[in-house]
């Protein structure tokens, strides 16, 4: 199967061809100069930015691939959740190019996209369980199918990436917050602030981020009260400390998250990670080595599948297509589209 894949969900207008798990092409515009001077994606001006690159996107990712649109089997698109006026850029260019071709179009839950990234990467089997983190969700999921996800917990306020980004945002450092927090980090000491842990007392795999800022915003506040400023190094111990607490509550969580799995099937055939926050090498580091502990097959993505991209898109949409999915002039786009929707809870029963 040969598939486009269009993403438009947030400020990364991208296109891309994949032929089964080959990724013949993947462009990604991304927009962060242009919502630099506001802190923060902007979603009117996202909107008009998608609606303007995604039809040179697409030319763009069929040129790459050597491809053109009748050479492809089925046009794959997010349909959600996502901001509004992006995610309607994309699924009305996609209806239009299947209108145009007469091929076929497959809605995507660009969640979806994520969570299922680590089988295009990876011959990872069915069920899986994963740690999906991005900039706005963090969930543990057992994933059954490509239709089929199992939510197992997850976080009860902020996610991970946000918290990233407006630590970044605290410390005039540029956005998106995750590198730029993650260069810093490097020649930091995470021992000299304290950072909370919250909820590792609760039982099960809820987490919280929000307390993390506000620690930050603490100690940010009182340095320069003291002191005037910050220095570099200031910036890099905070980078650094705000890091690792991040890294222990995921670590921890995704041993809960194991304990869970393993008390059901002694066997886990694999746990993967999958989102923007998943390129971040301290958590990946975490992870690895709490799953050799474990004896299980851990399976992290290429940095550029794990931040958004349409290869994941394209992908998810091929896993669709097969599975039946068709979709027509009728498609909507959703704003708020949870995952775990129609999957019967499988661990949750207490089977
Ligand atoms: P969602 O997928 O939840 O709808 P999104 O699509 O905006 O949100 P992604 O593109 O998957 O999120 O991830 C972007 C987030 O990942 C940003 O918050 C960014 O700061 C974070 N991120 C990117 N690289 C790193 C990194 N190296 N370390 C930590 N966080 C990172
Ligand atoms: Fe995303």
């Amino acid at each position: 199967l040969t598939i486009l894949g269009l993403e438009s969900s947030c400020d990364d207008t991208a296109a891309a061809v994949v032929r089964g798990r080959d990724v013949l092409s993947s462009v990604v515009w991304g927009q962060t100069e242009l919502h630099s001077a506001f802190g923060g994606v902007v979603p009117e001006l996202a909107a008009r930015a998608h609606a303007e690159k995604i039809d040179l996107c697409v030319a763009e990712a069929l040129d790459r691939a050597e491809l053109t649109l009748r050479d492809v089997d089925a046009i794959a698109v997010t349909a959600g959740p996502g901001l509004i006026g992006g995610v309607l850029s994309g699924v009305m260019c996609a209806k239009g190019l299947s209108a145009g071709s007469g091929k076929p179009l497959v809605g995507v839950n660009h969640l979806a996209g994520h969570a299922l990234t680590p089988r295009l990467t990876d011959s990872l089997p069915f069920p899986y369980l994963m740690l999906l983190v991005s900039g706005g969700h963090c969930q543990f999921l057992l994933v059954r199918g490509p239709q089929a996800f199992e939510r197992l917990g997850g976080t009860i306020d902020d996610a991970p990436g946000e918290a990233f980004d407006k630590t970044a945002r605290l410390l005039g450092l540029p956005q998106p917050g995750g590198p730029s927090v993650e260069a810093e980090a490097r020649t930091g000491d995470p021992k000299r602030f304290a950072f909370p842990r919250p909820l590792l007392d609760r039982p099960g795999c809820d987490m919280s981020f929000s307390g993390l800022k506000t620690a930050l915003l603490r100690q940010r506040d009182s340095l320069i009260a003291d002191q005037g400023g910050l220095t570099r190094q200031d910036r890099a111990d905070m980078c650094a400390g705000f890091q690792a607490a991040v890294s222990d509550v995921l670590q921890e969580k995704t041993r809960r998250a194991l304990d869970i799995y393993l008390s059901h099937d002694p066997v886990c055939p694999g746990f993967a990670i999958a989102g923007g926050v998943a390129a971040n090498q301290g958590i990946r580091a975490a992870l690895t080595g709490l799953c050799a502990q474990h004896g299980v097959n851990f399976v992290a993505p290429p940095l550029a599948l794990c931040t958004d991209n349409a290869a994941m898109i394209a992908y998810a949409g091929a896993e669709l297509f097969a599975l039946g999915q068709r979709d027509d002039m009728t498609l909507q786009a959703h704003p708020r589209w949870p995952l775990d929707k129609s999957a019967a809870p499988l661990l949750g029963s207490g089977k």
